[in-house]
């Protein structure tokens, strides 16, 4: 099927218009029309090789909503006209001990990716959601609430389950005392969330600007991190931290925050290593610990809790031809609180 897209063709290009092939349905496959794809500053990450090195070209995009078209023969859990998103993989062993327990996302062999990865047959090389069509095997694949916009559905498939997973294995509850560090796209899902499920949250944000829509979106506390000396009074505060932020920084300076046996959890990726002051872990058994986005079964659970709860992302709805100035803006913290991409306008 003829598709249109954005694409980077080299490391740091701007993305520019595409025009490439989906593959025909396997029994197994849907077939959706891309409404709305999210970006993800992991995308930016990809583009511009901070990861490494990356495939090109590249169309990137793992925040998809769309509407089911078409179903292979021997699909059971869609039907056209259906409302479906996809995240970050498309695909995983199937059989390893993560694969079978739901949890796809840490498979042996490794997840295959949405994009910048090549397939499973080992020569295909996968396109991602910034494009107006898309093809994936139904396990890959889940359903959305008829209750919420698809626009701010797109982001919960990436920003919204990496948030989501952290805080249920960390059992956030009532009585929880959360810090959510950067408030971004996945920030601002991580302060629904945690607000959602009871605990008190506070929003540690290098930018002051964005103190009243953190206290709108449920926060209960905002500390403005550019101010020397902010985080002193937060020492031994929180139960859990979770690090979104997508620069480097600091890290022994949010590990003082932990209280006794308390986890800072690792979200945000800028592809550079932390230095930990040792002391400071040892200090209150602290730990540190990573999380990697979530696997299919909790993916719908965590849809199914945005529709129960009436969640959704802050979204800024752009143009194709936006992507490289939203990308710059992102950059810059400049994000209120995801870039959506219209997927006509592809
Ligand atoms: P984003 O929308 O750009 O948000 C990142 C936020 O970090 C910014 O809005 C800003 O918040 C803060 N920040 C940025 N630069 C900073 C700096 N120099 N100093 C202090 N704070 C800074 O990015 P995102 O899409 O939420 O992604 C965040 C990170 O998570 C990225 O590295 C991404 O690759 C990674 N990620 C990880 C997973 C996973 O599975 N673990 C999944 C998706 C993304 P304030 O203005 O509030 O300070
Ligand atoms: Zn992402």
């Amino acid at each position: 099927m003829n598709t249109r897209g954005l694409v980077a063709l080299q490391a740091k290009a701007p993305l520019t218009t595409f025009e490439f092939d989906r593959r025909v349905l396997k029994e197994n496959d849907v077939a959706l029309k891309i409404m709305f794809a999210g970006i993800c500053h992991s995308d930016i990450h990809q583009v511009k090789e901070e990861w490494g090195p990356a495939i090109f070209p590249m169309v990137p995009g793992h925040e998809i909503a769309g509407i089911v078209t078409e179903v292979g023969t021997k699909v059971t859990k869609f039907k056209v006209g259906d409302e479906i998103g996809v995240g970050v993989f498309i695909d995983s062993c199937g059989t390893c001990a993560s694969c079978t327990n739901g949890l796809q996302q840490y498979c042996e062999e490794g997840m295959t990716g949405t994009y910048n990865t090549v397939e499973r047959d080992g020569t295909t090389v996968a396109y991602g959601g910034y494009s107006n069509y898309f093809v994936i095997n139904e396990d890959y694949a889940v359903h959305i609430p008829k209750n919420l916009p698809l626009s701010g559905v797109a982001p919960l498939l990436c920003a919204g389950i990496t948030l989501y997973s952290p805080l249920r294995k960390w059992e956030v509850g009532p009585g929880s005392k959360v810090a959510v560090v950067g408030l971004g796209g996945l920030g601002h899902m991580g302060v629904k969330f945690a607000a959602a499920m009871g605990a008190e949250v506070t929003v540690l944000s290098h930018s002051a600007s964005k103190r009243e829509d953190a206290l709108a979106m449920g926060a209960h506390h905002f500390v403005d991190t550019s101010v020397s000396g902010a985080l002193l009074g937060l020492t031994k505060a929180f139960d859990l931290v979770l690090n979104t932020v997508s620069a480097p920084l600091n890290i022994n300076d949010y590990l003082e925050l932990l209280k006794l046996d308390a986890t800072l959890v690792v979200i945000g990726l800028p592809g550079k290593p932390y230095e930990v002051n040792v002391g400071t872990l040892l200090n209150g058994r602290r730990r540190i610990a990573g999380s990697m986005i979530g696997g299919i079964p909790e993916i719908q659970s965590m849809l199914n809790f945005c529709g129960e709860h009436n969640i959704v992302s802050d979204v800024e709805i752009i143009d194709a031809g936006y992507v490289d100035k939203a990308y710059e803006r992102t950059i810059a913290s400049d994000v209120k609180y995801r870039f959506v991409i219209d997927a006509s306008t592809f």
